[in-house]
């Protein structure tokens, strides 16, 4: 092999390779790639969704959504709350936790009403009628159930009924003008009994099986459940660097109950 020929074009793509470093550097100043906090992805290429109002919706590596991520960081900055062995419900647990879940000394439960639907649900759990004495758990999850729930100012009763004085309750649940952007008042949740099809239920709630469709009322119901609301903004404190770089929703809400 000719020595020099071989320096030459080494050093050559060196400084090809330095340059286009460069130009990745000041790419990623104007345009800063998206992180998925649960897998360690990052790139510019978060999914979207159609009928949601929110662009970048799901991580590529991991599938996780917007929420998994809020959650996965909320947990992050609470770590107490996985810790000394505590007790965890969690409904409709999304698969992107068991690891973590797996990996701290808690005693966990996840629990649906359809466990068959779940890869990793143990137990089968109506959510208006909660197996387990009150005063039970520290830490309940419960994120984008209750839209599915004929009687969701019982589930919610029964939420707070099984969780610890002191412990600690997330609920999310899928708002309009935040997940959807129907054209109904956003302060008031819709909810008519003639909207009983699929199709109106799609039409009207933006999904064939949700069974209303949340306003920024839905408040009152945690508060009517006789919760203490400790913050609903989690995610807003996180400033626009932290929402944009994780792809976040501003305006989600984390209800964030004790009692
Ligand atoms: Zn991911």
């Amino acid at each position: 092999m000719n020595i020099t020929f071989f320096n030459k074009r080494h050093l050559k793509l060196i400084k090809e390779n330095r340059e286009l470093r460069k130009k990745l550097n000041q790419y990623e100043q104007v345009y800063p790639p998206k992180e998925c906090p649960i897998c360690g992805y990052k790139g510019i290429d978060f999914q979207s969704y159609p009928n949601i109002i929110h662009k970048e919706v799901m991580c590529p590596a991991c599938g996780s959504h917007e929420r998994y991520r809020a959650i996965w960081l909320y947990l992050e900055n609470n770590k107490e709350l996985l810790e000394n062995h505590k007790k965890v419900l969690h409904f409709a647990p999304e698969i992107h936790f068991k690891e973590l879940f797996e990996s701290k000394d808690v005693e966990y439960h996840g629990v649906d009403l359809n466990p068959e639907r779940h890869p990793f649900v143990e137990e089968k759990v109506d959510i208006q009628d909660i197996p387990y004495n009150e005063n039970y758990f520290d830490l309940i999850i419960c994120s984008h159930v209750l839209e599915h729930v004929p009687d969701d100012i019982k589930a919610l009763n029964e939420l707070r009924r099984v969780l610890k004085p002191g412990g600690v309750a997330l609920i999310l649940v899928p708002m309009n003008g935040i997940s959807y952007n129907l054209p109904y008042d956003e302060s008031k949740t819709l909810e008519k009994e003639e909207y009983n099809t699929p199709e109106l239920r799609d039409k009207y709630y933006g999904q064939f099986d949700h069974l209303r469709l949340y306003g920024t009322d839905f408040k009152e119901r945690i508060l009517e459940s006789g919760f203490e609301l400790l913050s609903e903004d989690f995610i807003k404190r996180l400033g626009m660097e932290t929402i944009e770089r994780y792809a976040l929703i501003r305006d989600e809400r984390i209800y964030e109950c004790t009692k």
